[in-house]
């Protein structure tokens, strides 16, 4: 057993930590006020390989493993609170490596070099207004094949992150339609769908109360042609790739949440060491010092179930060391503790801010509303990871919700 970083992994987090302090830290409110991630810091994250760092260097990504990407998104999450800037990361790394492993080379060619130069967006649409959970049981949007070996598209996907940036920046949705209804979940099929100057589509917006920064909204394809090269993978596989994706996503999720976390329990315990009530520092005070330290373990708790999550899936990618039902049990273990860990975090060291704590002069509120986002939404609800988990410990012929 090794818990320790390489020396590779140690410069990297140096490297985005300086960067992400330095560029990212002091304009989180912009961020946030401005329901805008500035083109300015999208270029700096390029230009660092911060942009899809897990696409293959053929495509100019960084060919980054998980725990690297996993590193980064930490540090992007100690840098931004609102925790939007890091969902825009986490949906180009989880997503890119998925498009970059399954794509054809000519669609890659395509579409890679603009995302990872920061030029495109690459989303990822699942979700349909009948819902995002029960994928088999609720995707209505259908792809059938045209005469000439191309396909036509129907449906709509909602709730769906970077609607916005993709019409703005261009790029591409990883969407997920079905291709032979009699298959069930062997019978979807994922698609590159761009949003941009797109006449066969329509866009709507959803104004949220939270990391707002990164927009979301939905879209509908209505006979929408689209050549086959759009095709991502094979027919009949998109369900297993959109099941592998959330997994890596997951992972980052929990890392942009332990970062958060970290960062405003620093900021409290500074808070709490400089602010005196009844004669000493707030920090004297037990009622105030045990749960600092209960929120220290609950991070670290989350940071140990996140980089195990990476780190297994490092081992299954490189020496087939674990099936992906064992990733996918501690992609959902990290979900499920970091973004509520992260809310509580928050939650506490508002208390100890006092009046402060309530106000816009700190960023814990934009934390507040941002992880919400995290455990409502984003690559599966609490109740779905507690379902993947019951799953793996009880086993899917008792704890199937269908049966
Ligand atoms: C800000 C934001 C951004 C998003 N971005 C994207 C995106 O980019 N792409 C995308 O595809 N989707 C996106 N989503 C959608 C997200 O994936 C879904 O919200 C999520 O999958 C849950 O689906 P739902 O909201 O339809 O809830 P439902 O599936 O309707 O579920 C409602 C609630 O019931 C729970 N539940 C469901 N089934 C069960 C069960 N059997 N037992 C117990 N509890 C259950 C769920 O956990 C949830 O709490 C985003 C959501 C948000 C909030």
């Amino acid at each position: 057993m090794q818990f320790g970083w390489t020396e590779e992994e140690q410069m990297w987090r140096k490297a985005v930590r300086d960067f992400a302090q330095k560029k990212i830290a002091p304009r989180v409110r912009e961020i946030d006020s401005g329901h805008n991630i500035p083109d300015d810091i999208i270029k700096g994250m390029a230009d660092m390989g911060l942009w899809a760092p897990t696409v293959s260097e053929k495509y100019g990504g960084q060919g980054m493993n998980v725990t690297m990407a996993t590193i980064a998104a930490e540090e992007l999450g100690r840098a931004e609170i609102s925790l939007a800037l890091p969902v825009m990361y986490l949906v180009q790394a989880s997503w890119g490596f998925i498009l970059d492993r399954y794509a054809s080379a000519e669609l890659k060619q395509e579409l890679l070099p603009k995302v990872t130069a920061g030029k495109g967006f690459l989303g990822i649409a699942t979700t349909e207004p009948g819902g995002g959970s029960d994928i088999e049981g609720v995707t209505h949007c259908r792809g059938e094949r045209s005469a000439d070996g191309n396909w036509v598209l129907n449906g709509e996907k909602l709730y769906i992150s970077g609607i916005k940036e993709a019409q703005r920046m261009g790029g591409i949705h990883m969407t997920l339609v079905r291709t032979d209804p009699a298959a069930g979940h062997k019978g979807f099929t994922f698609f590159a769908v761009s949003l941009k100057d797109n006449p066969h589509v329509t866009t709507t917006l959803i104004e949220n109360w939270g990391r707002t920064g990164i927009s979301t909204g939905g879209f509908n394809m209505e006979n929408m042609p689209l050549a086959d090269r759009y095709r991502i993978g094979e027919e009949g596989r998109g369900f297993y790739q959109a099941m592998e994706g959330f997994t890596f996503a997951r992972a980052l999720i929990g890392a942009t949440c332990v970062g958060a976390a970290d960062a405003a329990l620093q900021m409290g315990v500074e808070y709490i060491k400089q602010r005196t009530s009844f004669g000493k520092p707030l920090a004297a005070n037990q009622g105030i010092n045990f749960p600092a330290a209960e929120r220290f373990v609950d991070i670290e708790t989350a940071r140990l179930l996140t980089y195990k999550a990476a780190w297994m899936a490092d081992e299954m990618y490189a020496n087939g060391g674990f099936k992906h039902k064992d990733i996918a049990l501690y992609g959902a273990m990290a979900k499920l503790r970091a973004p509520i860990m992260a809310f509580e975090t928050f939650n506490e060291v508002a208390n100890w801010l006092g009046a402060m704590g309530y106000s816009k002069e700190y960023p814990i509120e934009m934390g507040i509303r941002g992880v919400r986002s995290y455990s409502i939404g984003a690559e599966g609800g609490m109740n779905i990871m507690r379902m993947i988990i019951a799953r793996e410990l009880i086993g899917g012929e008792y704890t199937n919700p269908r049966q």
